[in-house]
C-alpha cells in the first residue's frame, strides 16, 4: 500500500489488511489484534468504531477501551432535567453496556472533566493515565481522532493528540478514526446545530486509506444502549440523508497522521 492509495477493506480479507508502522518497514493487520481505543466521550466508540471493534474480537483479537470523561455536559437529548453527576452516572451505565456488548476486554474510563480536556492540567492527567494502561497492557495497535476530531470538537482533538504523542513514546502504531465522506461534506450544516462543547473555528480532515465494512445491526444496537444521547430513539437525528447509513456500514480510519 503506497502513499496516497485507498484500501478497501471489504475487497480483501478483512484479517490481512496491512498498514505500516511509522518506519513503513513491518506490516501490521489491523484485525485479530491488540488495539487500545481512547475516546473523549461515552458513544465516541461506538459512533466511530463499534463494528470494527466487534469484528476484532471474531477475529480473535482483544479491544480495550479508555474513555477520558463521562461526558456530563452532554445533556441535550434527556427530557427529563438531570444533574451532572446524574448525567454521569446514566452514561457510565451505558458506556459499561456498550463495552459489554461489543466484547471489550477491559474498560477504563478517567472521569476528566468534560469539555475541558484541552486544558493543560487534563491533559498532562490523560498522558499520565494512557501511558500507564499502554505498559499494561501492551497494545499492538493505538486508535484514537486524528487532527480533525471528526467534528472538530476540542475533546476529540485533545483525545487524539495526547493518545498519539503517547503511542509515539512507546513506539506503538497509531491510527486515527476518519470522518466518513458523507459525514465530512455535511460539517457546515451540522455546525449550525451543534448545542454544547467547544469546537475548532476551521477543521482539517485527514484521508481515510483503511475502510471496514462492518455489520450495520451490531453498530446500531452500540448506539442505542447510549440511549441518554438518543434523539427520539435515533442515533442519528442530526444527520443528512445517507450520512447515516454510511456510517452503520463502514468505518474508516488512517494511519497517517495529517500535520497541515
Ligand atoms: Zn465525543
Amino acid at each position: 500500500m503506497g502513499g496516497g492509495s485507498i484500501l478497501d477493506a471489504t475487497q480483501v480479507n478483512l484479517s490481512s489488511v496491512f498498514f505500516f508502522s511509522y518506519n513503513n518497514i513491518k506490516p501490521l493487520t489491523i484485525l485479530g489484534q491488540k488495539i487500545l481505543f481512547v475516546t473523549a466521550h461515552p458513544d465516541d466508540e461506538s459512533y466511530l468504531a463499534a463494528g470494527t471493534i466487534y469484528k476484532n474480537y471474531q477475529a480473535g483479537g482483544q479491544s480495550f477501551l479508555l474513555c477520558a470523561t463521562l461526558g456530563e455536559k452532554g445533556r441535550f437529548h434527556c427530557k427529563e432535567n438531570v444533574t451532572e453527576s446524574q448525567l454521569k452516572k446514566i452514561r457510565k451505565w451505558e458506556l459499561t453496556a456498550a463495552a459489554k456488548f461489543l466484547k471489550i476486554s477491559q474498560l477504563t474510563i478517567l472521569n476528566l472533566p468534560d469539555c475541558t480536556l484541552s486544558q493543560k492540567l487534563n491533559q498532562k492527567t490523560l498522558l499520565k493515565k494512557i501511558l500507564i494502561l499502554i505498559k499494561k497492557i501492551k497494545p499492538d495497535l493505538i486508535a484514537s481522532f486524528g487532527q480533525d476530531g471528526i467534528s472538530g470538537h476540542l475533546d476529540h482533538i485533545t483525545t487524539g493528540q495526547v493518545s498519539r504523542s503517547a503511542a509515539k513514546k512507546l513506539k506503538i502504531p497509531f491510527l486515527s478514526f476518519c470522518c466518513p465522506p458523507k459525514l465530512k461534506s455535511a460539517q457546515d450544516q451540522l455546525r449550525l446545530r451543534r448545542k454544547h462543547g467547544r469546537y475548532a473555528p476551521k477543521i482539517n480532515y485527514s484521508t481515510f486509506n483503511i475502510k471496514i465494512k462492518v455489520d450495520p445491526k451490531i453498530k446500531l444496537k452500540a448506539l442505542k444502549i447510549h440511549r441518554s444521547q438518543l434523539d427520539r430513539g435515533n442515533p442519528f437525528s442530526k444527520l443528512p440523508e445517507g450520512a447515516a447509513e454510511e456510517m452503520l456500514r463502514n468505518e474508516y480510519f488512517s494511519t497517517r497522521f495529517n500535520r497541515t
